[in-house]
């Protein structure tokens, strides 16, 4: 299993021409892999291809990837495995300008896709804005079905494909300390009953 991809993505500074729109795609063909994100595996399946857009907008490059890829992952209900296409769109913009350094300064949406480096180098690799952009557009949960019946909590069973009778067998453990209340409560009333009531007492009446 990887945590991360060697994945690289050079752009070149000269290709992009100020005032006009750049455009590439770069496509990685390897054998399938799984990660582990969000507390679960997922199966990556090759090939992830990237459509890239880049454009100098005020002094800064702003660079927008668009992933195109397919993913197995579990049902979170029954665990049968789940193929998604998946497609999400990163924008990042590139700036010299530095991060703010304000205590507990909230970061805005444009900050938050902020790369800040700093100087303008001859080319930039794209890689760590592709594996973010992967990582981003894995869904956190899965459904084979939005009406997926998950598995039996008790026996395992999936209850998509088969029923078993342990919701009406199981009793809910506050429910039974109920039971168990009820029963010793009429026991104790059976008791009483046996006993007498002591204001019973001295009201027999004599015949006669
Ligand atoms: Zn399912
Ligand atoms: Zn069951």
């Amino acid at each position: 299993m990887k945590d991360k991809l060697d994945l690289h993505c050079f752009l070149n500074f000269e290709d992009i021409k100020k005032g006009e729109i750049y455009r590439t795609s770069v496509s990685f063909d390897e054998a399938d892999s799984t990660i582990s994100y969000w507390g679960q595996e997922y199966l990556l399946k090759f090939p992830l291809t990237f459509d890239v857009q880049a454009c100098w907008a005020n002094g800064e490059l702003r660079v927008d990837l668009e992933p195109a890829f397919r993913v197995e992952v579990p049902c979170a209900r029954c665990l049968k495995p789940v193929l998604l296409d998946e497609m999400c769109i990163r924008d990042s913009i590139y700036t010299l300008r530095k991060p703010s350094s304000e205590p507990d300064h909230e970061l805005s949406e444009e900050e938050m896709s902020m790369v800040h480096i700093k100087f303008w180098p001859t080319h930039l690799d794209l890689g760590p804005q592709l594996w973010e952009s992967i990582i981003l557009s894995l869904p956190s949960v899965a459904l084979c079905d939005l009406y997926c019946r998950g598995l039996c909590p008790h026996c395992g069973k999936d209850l998509n494909v088969d029923s078993c009778d342990c919701a009406f067998r199981e009793v809910d453990p506050r429910l039974e300390a109920l039971k168990k209340a009820k029963i010793s409560l009429s026991g104790l009333e059976r008791r009483k009953e046996r006993d007498g009531h002591p204001k019973k007492k001295g009201f027999s009446r004599k015949n006669g």
